[in-house]
């Protein structure tokens, strides 16, 4: 069976050896206080250990490694950092380890101690025939509350990266957190097809310019359809004539140049999600939400969030319309349940996460958690494979961290740094 120097560290870290009468490779007796702090950085693996080898108290790092020869092979005899390595940890102990400056670096050797199931476990796990993930075949077994508190931090991993975005944008908005979610919003107006054209959108004009005309719903409908390239021909319809009349007269006030119209993407969208419909729907939502992101802030409710977005009117033109000057069926054209929620869960939600870590504010990160916990989970190939293998999924909490989790973990087999793996393999 293969035996990678992954599990030895974390054999080493846990603990998870034979204690019983414990001695370095010369005979001494040792006692380990403290197994160390793994270091994800260069320089030995554990730092800050805390070990008695005879009658002396060493406090310092510690390496590991699965053969005592790997040390001169990691080519660690000519590198410092691990001159004050105070003990070496080896499976198998198969040269001495005399330091260049003459010192005998103790070790121990653990190849008789490492109980032989804790060994087979791992190796199943990580080795084993597989068509999903490492542990499909006992994942469906691990208890509720070590799964909860698993999901919970890889969601706050999750966040964390996706907030780092966010975070990048305030920057270059100045610190304006308004500005920075109405681009971010307008992304994701434009769902998976139109999302560029919509952040392109977003930033070419200020939602400071639009919030200029927040009384005149006509010249904001203006500025967005006009921004996005939809004026630029002749209309038989009064309505993008009107919009285009006022559109000419605020771009020179604004000196704006609007975005290639060629970015819009009309092709395999139902016409309820047709780009001109979704830009109509964020025209309403400006011209309906003044200091929208001061108000996500305020409100707790969660269907009080929904309705944010369900009760805007776009203008009665689109009633007859999907696209300028072509009429159609008459049918209204508010927004769905499952697109605001979609909204919800990657704005408004990722919104309260960046907001609250930015200003540790927990109260606010604790309300995205809320908010996903209240969102039904969304419906994809890896949460399909998740519920086949009995992972109960039910909300955008769950799925979001099952995502995160498969993405980051399982697909690069870290089962010995994920809780669901660490309770399957002590599981015994
Ligand atoms: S990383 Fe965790 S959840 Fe993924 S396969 Fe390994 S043990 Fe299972």
């Amino acid at each position: 069976m293969l035996f990678p120097e992954d599990f030895l560290h974390y054999v080493w870290k846990f603990r998870l050896f034979e204690r019983g009468d414990l001695r370095t490779t010369d005979g001494r007796e040792l006692e380990i206080f403290s197994a160390g702090t793994p270091n994800s950085d260069s320089g030995p693996d554990f730092h800050t250990a805390r070990i008695k080898i005879g009658d002396t108290m060493w406090a310092g790092n510690v390496e590991v490694h699965v053969s005592s020869s790997d040390w001169q092979r990691h080519g660690h005899t000519t590198d410092e950092s691990y001159n004050n390595v105070i003990l070496h940890v080896v499976y198998k102990d198969d040269t001495p380890l005399i330091l260049p400056n003459g010192r005998h670096v103790p070790t121990l050797e653990l190849q008789s101690r490492i109980p032989g199931d804790l060994h087979q476990r791992y190796h199943n796990l990580v080795f084993g025939n597989q068509s999903v993930i490492p542990c499909e075949a006992t994942i469906g077994e691990v208890d509720r509350l070590t799964m909860q508190n698993w999901l919970t931090r890889v969601l706050v991993e999750r966040l964390e990266k996706k907030s780092a975005t966010v975070i990048n944008a305030l920057d270059l908005n100045r610190g304006d957190w308004e500005e920075t979610f109405y681009q971010f919003l307008a992304a994701n107006f434009g769902f998976k097809t139109n999302a560029l054209p919509f952040e392109m959108l977003a930033k070419s004009l200020p939602q400071l310019t639009l919030a200029k005309h927040k009384n005149n719903a006509l010249q904001i409908e203006a500025l967005l359809f006009g921004q996005a390239g939809f004026l630029a021909g002749d209309f038989k319809d009064n309505y993008p004539s009107k919009l285009k009349k006022e559109y000419e007269f605020l771009r020179k006030k604004y000196q704006l140049t609007p975005i290639d119209n060629h970015l819009w993407k009309f092709m395999r969208l139902r016409p309820q999600n047709f780009p001109t419909i979704r830009l109509a729907q964020f025209a309403a939502l400006v011209v309906h939400s003044n200091h929208l992101f001061s108000k996500v802030l305020e409100i707790k409710d969660v269907q009080a969030l929904r309705n944010l977005f369900s009760e805007i009117q776009v203008n009665d033109y689109w009633e007859k319309h999907y696209r300028f000057d072509v009429e159609s069926a008459p049918s209204l054209k508010n927004m769905g349940a499952a697109s605001i929620d979609i909204l919800l869960l990657n704005t408004l939600a990722l919104f309260l996460f960046s907001y609250g870590r930015h200003n540790q504010l927990q109260h606010y990160i604790n309300r995205c958690l809320k908010l996903l916990e209240h969102l039904p989970n969304e419906k994809n190939n890896i949460i399909t494979d998740f519920a086949n293998l009995g992972v109960k999924i039910n909300t955008a909490f769950e799925s979001q961290a099952l995502l995160e989790l498969k993405n980051n973990y399982c697909n690069y087999k870290k089962c010995l740094h994920c809780g669901v793996g660490n309770k399957i393999l002590k599981l015994g």
